[in-house]
């Protein structure tokens, strides 16, 4: 059996290595490393894969959720809610702009964004909503779509970890997530569903203004060459993660069915085991695993952690804290028990090895471990 690893990197390109390697040999070559051919078709193939009309490859997830919020010109101290249980980058990029983060409790089977709660903390200087897709699942983005309208609010989804994920409407008309908002953005970090091998990202909407402003601020803030129209940045995907990302959007669906069959071979395992709830599947959302995160009582759930390394399993906090309890967010005068649902979820989580390359053997043995430690 191969070791156990949360994500297994290696497996992954040692199958596509001759179709990977041919792709960044190719650039190599031709030395454009830089806005080389292969950024754009990138872009193009993302495009048409989440049938979205604009796609600006950016340098990773952070700096897509940062110039998705320049884009949108909005004025200072306003406030933009995002979850509090959440990786700490939708937050941050929302505070360094000098807008204000407005913490949201989450749903606690889905672990996002809850619509009833984001309604209660509109204010009249809330000018955005970012709800975050976590581990692999889409956010209730109808409701959330419906209170942004009613109340003339932006929308940015967070879609870092759930490239591929289908939204349902209450038609059952499906959208990718990160299409149904004003602006969508994703992360290429390796260990994301769609991983290049360095930082990625990139930033998607249907509007075809909001493209070119978003396109602009990416590249200096230039309209055209030495003629910067406003403040920007530097943020580019090279064409190496380019050429690999080409390859690699090729067979996200693939990637995506193997995450999928993983998580029902857990769950066939632990469906039935006390003190433990398997991931919850939200009706309105196919679920693409980015992580396999259980729901342990919190009194065993460290216990379960410590057991499992001992027994050679890796396992992961995502994540051990919410953000408004975070020193950095401290100035917002945040206090415990502010968002009951994300401070219980930090003491209940634990995600298992999550990947393409995880095989039947490994997950019995995986399984086989966490099933011990609840029989004991
Ligand atoms: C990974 C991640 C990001 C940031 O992506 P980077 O490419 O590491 O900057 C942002 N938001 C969420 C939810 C993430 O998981």
């Amino acid at each position: 059996m191969n070791p156990l690893q949360m994500v297994d990197l290696k497996g992954q390109y040692q199958r596509l290595k001759p179709e990977i390697d041919a792709a960044m040999q190719a650039v190599v070559e031709s030395t454009a490393f830089i806005n080389g051919p292969q950024v754009q078709s990138f872009a193009n193939s993302l495009a048409d894969y989440l049938n979205v009309l604009h796609v600006v490859p950016c340098a990773n997830g952070t700096d897509a959720l940062q110039i998705a919020l320049m884009a949108l010109d909005l004025p200072a101290g306003e406030e933009v809610i995002v979850p509090a249980f959440n990786y700490v980058a939708t937050a941050e990029v929302i505070a360094l702009l000098g807008l204000k983060p407005v913490f949201v409790d989450v749903l606690p089977d889905s672990m996002c964004l809850d619509p009833a709660k984001v309604r209660a903390a509109i204010t009249d200087k809330t000018v955005a909503i970012m709800p975050v897709h976590l581990f692999g699942q889409c956010a209730p983005m109808e409701e959330l779509m419906d209170l942004a309208i009613a109340q003339e609010l932006y929308v940015i989804e967070d879609n870092a970890q759930a490239i591929g994920a289908q939204y349902i409407d209450a038609e059952g008309g499906t959208s990718f997530a990160g299409t149904l908002g004003h602006i969508g953005t994703t992360s290429f970090f390796p260990s994301k569903n769609l991983g290049c091998m360095g930082d990625g990202g990139a930033i998607f909407t249907q509007d075809e203004e909001l493209a070119a402003v978003i396109k602009q601020i990416a590249n200096h803030g230039q309209q055209k060459k030495y003629h910067y129209s406003r403040v920007g940045v530097n943020s580019r995907l090279d064409t190496l993660q380019a050429a690999l990302l080409e390859v690699k959007l090729q067979h996200l669906n693939d990637f995506i069915l193997r995450r999928q069959k993983a998580a029902a071979t857990y769950d066939s395992y632990f469906n039935e085991v006390e003190g433990l709830s398997i991931p919850s599947r939200a009706p309105y959302s196919s679920h693409v695993f980015h992580q396999y995160t259980l729901q342990v009582i919190p009194e065993k759930r460290d216990a379960l952690k410590d057991y499992l390394q001992q027994a050679g399993v890796p396992s992961m906090i995502y994540y051990p804290a919410p953000l408004h309890l975070h020193e950095a967010y401290a100035y917002l005068g945040y206090k415990e028990g502010d968002f009951p649902v994300s401070e219980l979820l930090c003491k209940c989580v634990i995600s298992l090895p999550m990947h393409t390359e995880l095989t039947e053997l490994q997950q019995a043995f995986i399984a086989e471990k966490v099933l011990r430690f609840f029989q004991q």
